[in-house]
């Protein structure tokens, strides 16, 4: 019997670079058609994405992510706190005390309620920062799930440690960010290749590689990994672990381009797109193309 794997794409979508140095499109305009160019791609696979929208640009384009939704994609909050314009901060969210995320949270929260009309309720911090208080804080909030955790990264600068967490969907945990727990929020990983041990990034960080088309902060892979073998380790230990809800994450940023033919991105991108259906087929796995509401859904129900 086939099992199911819930393939999600995601997207971070960053406002345009305040500074040199900073991550995100050069322009706002430019991040828009880096969205609009991964969803056709996406689309003509038979994908939908899941975007995870820094709060300011659900204010100044509205109309554009609410027609971003309407093909059944599904729209999360983002914020990196370094550069959330109302009250930007020395440090990204996991670096913050409990009060401060929270109100930095409810802050974005409003504004894309404001902007596109209803609450959110996915996440997705910046650089994947997050402490042992942010999960009860999203709930608190009226989340119920989304792309918090990076299972193995160690990234103290950015409030990013993640060394040993639990690497399937799972529900969070109320006191210990890395173990499984039973608060009514979501967390589905991003997909890291955790077979061949931890490597360090020459940004600056130690990881397990992800398959993120390009690099993580150019256009360029700084570390040109195999994304096909990439891929095939990824499946094969998920299904030897064998998790009740298998997913596949992937994840990009809109300062990428999708389609030009010397893009770097763009190859890599293809050649994932292309290894998905044969080498779910060689390991029994059905893939099935999902958003991260749907697949917060389908876990709740699976628990039910
Ligand atoms: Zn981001």
């Amino acid at each position: 019997m086939q099992r199911e794997l819930f393939v999600l794409f995601t997207m971070d979508v960053e406002p345009a670079a305040a500074a040199a140095g900073h991550s995100g499109p050069v322009s706002d305009e430019a991040g828009m058609r880096a969205v609009l160019d991964y969803r056709d791609v996406l689309r003509s696979w038979g994908y939908r994405a899941t975007y995870f929208v820094h709060p300011e640009l659900t204010q100044s384009q509205p109309e554009f992510f609410t027609g971003l939704a309407k093909d059944g994609s599904a729209l999360g909050l983002h914020i990196h706190t370094t550069k959330f314009a109302p009250s930007p901060q020395p440090c990204e969210l996991g670096g913050l005390v409990a009060d401060e995320q929270r109100r930095l949270l409810r802050m974005g929260t409003e504004m894309f309620e404001k902007g596109l009309g209803y609450r959110p309720t996915l996440f997705r911090p910046g650089c994947f920062s997050a402490s042992d208080v942010t999960y009860q804080i999203l709930c608190e909030l009226g989340f119920s799930g989304g792309s918090v955790s990076i299972p193995g990264r160690i990234w103290p600068e950015r409030s990013c440690v993640w060394s040993g967490a639990y690497p399937y969907a799972h529900l969070a945990h109320r006191a210990f960010r890395q173990s499984v727990g039973d608060l009514p929020f979501v967390d589905i990983p991003l997909s890291v290749d955790l077979t061949g041990g931890l490597k360090h990034h020459p940004v600056g960080f130690c990881h397990y590689p992800d398959l993120r088309p390009g690099g993580v902060y150019s256009e360029a892979a700084e570390v040109d990994y195999d994304r096909c073998s990439m891929l095939r380790s990824i499946l094969q230990r998920t299904v030897a672990d064998d998790p009740p809800v298998k997913t596949l994450v992937v994840d990009v940023h809109n300062d990428r381009d999708f389609t030009a033919t010397d893009s770097q991105a763009a190859g890599h991108f293809t050649q994932l797109l292309e290894a998905i259906v044969p080498t779910c087929r060689t390991l029994g796995l059905k893939p099935i193309p999902s958003t991260y509401t749907e697949v917060v859904q389908r876990f709740r129900k699976e628990r039910e």
